[in-house]
């Protein structure tokens, strides 16, 4: 018993740790933001929602200056004030956006917030325990490879998540008549931003290399036609 106490601990520490930044993100999520109102922007989204059967997105602009987008656990789709900002001045698309809304609509419907939670308190419980493990052989370095392995466990799970919106988000702008292109562009787009670092959106850091993820979406589409 006393040799699963530790990652019963961990596992609970986890837990609360996670309830609590959910709980803050949704609640400072909740303050500032307000509802999407660009009228010209909503009609480039709605057909997102008539190709799901949706009367509408739920859709709030987040006041935040970077160009950036989420999916609430509230199940709502944020856009960054940067980001409308971004479309206002011409930079990024209707369509685009619609890529981006999309691509957050594949996390939702998936599950992946839930997943990545349950992820989350695992990595926890993987960290403990190989450390414990591997500090009885390297005693100092153990915690430090424990941390790069259930890092890595991390990331790759969250690559898995990446492509699965992305061919989600695919599929529906195949689906709104709105086809991939767009999509394709604004990664594209966005690489260009980030390796300039004038707006280097954070999900993109989490995310997996554009020109894999491109590739993926081309892939899908030729899949789909053949
Ligand atoms: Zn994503």
């Amino acid at each position: 018993m006393t040799r699963f106490l530790p990652i019963l601990l961990a596992l609970a520490y986890a837990g609360i740790m996670l309830a609590l930044s959910v709980w803050r993100t949704q609640k400072v999520l909740n303050e500032r933001s307000t509802p999407l109102t660009e009228r010209r922007l909503l009609s480039d989204l709605a057909p997102l929602a008539r190709a799901l059967d949706l009367p509408r997105i739920d859709l709030r602009v987040y006041e935040m200056p970077e160009i950036n987008a989420l999916a609430a656990p509230d199940g709502r789709i944020y856009l960054t004030r940067g980001l409308v900002r971004a479309w206002a001045a011409g930079q990024i698309s209707g369509p685009e956006i619609a890529s981006v809304v999309a691509h957050e609509l594949g996390h939702l419907s998936m599950g992946h917030l839930r997943r990545r939670m349950i992820d989350f308190t695992g990595q926890n419980a993987v960290f403990v325990v190989l450390t414990a493990v591997l500090s009885r052989w390297l005693p100092f370095i153990g915690v430090w490879i424990a941390n790069l392995i259930s890092t890595a466990v991390m990331a790759r799970l969250s690559r898995r998540d990446e492509f699965e919106a992305d061919e989600f988000a695919a599929a529906l702008m195949v689906k709104a008549g709105l086809g991939t292109a767009p999509q394709r562009r604004l990664l594209a787009k966005l690489g260009d931003l980030s390796a300039q670092a004038i707006a280097g959106p954070d999900w993109l850091r989490s995310h997996p290399p554009i020109p894999e993820r491109i590739a993926a979406i081309e892939a899908a589409e030729a899949r789909w036609r053949g």
